[in-house]
């Protein structure tokens, strides 16, 4: 009975992953040339000093723009991309594009002296032996400053531990390029590696903040997690901010920097360009 059982499920089964398995190979080769031909683009959300409101820098993140799928945001691909090895590719036409774009606003609109660009990269980026070279290579060929870019990644790349991660993230360090913890909270390791990382810079997740401005209890809870990273000698970001109510007690509770749709959703870079200038 059990090996009819089988036989069944897999006959109802195969077309539906061999359907699958088709639809990937094809989306592959379609991310593939989408690289090639310039379908992804970068948009641009604010990062802002929450002290006085100012644009202190720009994180930049990817979509692509499927000639028949419309605009495809990055987890409908990154995934796949990481999964393939095409992420290498695809983070060096990233990282390529934000600096570019940041020499282009240094020379254009005018941002200021210490305006930064982050970059998110992940798991199969930061293990990759090319990684540090390729990034030497963008700064190198865009003349910008190793100390305005700042790579983030998340908590569970940075507590990995391995010696690859380790070579990758001092290498990076070693460089002037700032770290930064991404999503902040959301991990599930301890707190304790906080300590010993080689990271300038925690952005506390948007689910910390979300409940800002509804209790004490969430209030005391992010005002915690803020002494824990100024602790341990590195700058606050907070993420998802949404309301005017939500970056005042953030601004009160000692975060430096604070990004979400409050001041900005992510958009493109004439767009970007318009908000520096102020109009
Ligand atoms: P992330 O790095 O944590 O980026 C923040 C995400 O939250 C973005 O989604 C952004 O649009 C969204 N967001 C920003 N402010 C708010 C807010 O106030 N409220 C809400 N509800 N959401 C907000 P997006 O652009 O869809 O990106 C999703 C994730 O994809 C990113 O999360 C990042 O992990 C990944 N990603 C994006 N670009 C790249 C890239 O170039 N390389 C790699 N490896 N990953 C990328
Ligand atoms: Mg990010
Ligand atoms: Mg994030
Ligand atoms: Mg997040």
């Amino acid at each position: 009975a059990a090996k009819a059982e089988q036989g069944s499920s897999v006959r109802v089964f195969e077309p539906a992953l061999l359907y699958a398995r088709r639809l990937q190979g094809l989306m592959i080769s379609e991310l593939r040339e989408a690289i090639r031909t310039d379908q992804l683009i970068l948009h641009f959300q604010p990062v802002v000093e929450l002290a006085s409101g100012r644009i202190e820098g720009a994180e930049a993140l990817v979509r692509w723009n499927h000639p028949e799928r419309g605009l495809l945001m990055p987890d409908a691909f990154i995934p796949l991309a990481e999964e393939t090895g095409i992420i290498i590719d695809l983070g060096y036409w990233v990282l390529r594009r934000a600096m570019q774009q940041l020499r282009a606003w240094q020379d254009g609109p005018g941002v200021d002296e210490d305006f930064s660009m982050r970059v998110n990269i992940s798991t199969t980026e930061l293990q990759s032996l090319d990684l540090i070279e390729h990034v030497r290579e963008v700064l190198a060929e865009t003349g910008v400053e190793a100390s305005k870019l700042v790579i983030e990644l998340t908590e569970s790349m940075a507590v990995n531990g391995s010696d690859i991660d380790r070579y990758s993230l001092t290498g990076l360090r070693r460089l002037g390029i700032r770290l930064e913890i991404d999503d902040f909270g959301t991990g599930y390791s301890s707190i304790s590696y906080l300590r010993s990382l080689p990271v300038n810079v925690v952005k506390i997740d948007r689910s910390l903040i979300q409940g800002l401005g509804k209790d004490d209890k969430e209030r005391n809870f992010v005002a915690a997690v803020l002494q824990l990273i100024h602790a341990c000698g590195m700058q606050a970001v907070a993420e998802g901010i949404e309301t005017a109510e939500q970056a005042a007690e953030l601004a009160r509770l000692g975060c430096a920097s604070g990004q979400g749709y409050y001041f900005g959703r992510p958009m493109a870079a004439d767009k970007f360009a318009e908000l520096l200038r102020g109009t």
